[in-house]
């Protein structure tokens, strides 16, 4: 059982629109084979209990604080050291994630080869832009 609550108060679009992200980074953090991602106004977030921190580097190559609940080591949200005011929630963490659907997949050149995110979205072999 997770020691932490969080709520969005953000607007829905943003939480809708999820971005799946294939980075090595991503997968040592979540455990898994990808991360489903959504970014939301820092402010908007308001997160009972305590979480714990710790900083890598994401695909990016920039530097990106992990948080983690240190009761049951849920994976919770990111900060990217380069987007002030920006928190990134993982979506498994959300009551019902079934409300963030796939918006753009990144960093495919280190998906494993039999994920396959369906739908006509944008692809980046790597980080967009
Ligand atoms: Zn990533």
């Amino acid at each position: 059982m997770a020691a932490f609550a969080a709520r969005c108060a953000t607007q829905p679009r943003l939480i809708r629109r999820a971005t799946v992200c294939h980075c090595r980074d991503c997968q040592k953090f979540t455990g898994s084979a990808f991360a489903a991602l959504v970014r939301v106004p820092k402010e908007a977030v308001t997160i009972q209990g305590t979480l714990k921190t710790f900083s890598s580097i994401g695909g990016s190559g920039n530097p990106i604080l992990r948080h983690f609940c240190p009761e049951c080591g849920s994976s919770i949200a990111e900060e990217s050291g380069t987007r002030a005011g920006i928190i990134i929630l993982n979506v498994g963490t959300f009551d019902d994630p079934t409300v963030a659907k796939p918006g753009r997949e990144i960093f495919r050149d280190d998906a494993v080869p039999w994920i396959e995110v369906h739908g006509e979205i944008p692809r980046f072999a790597k980080r967009p832009g």
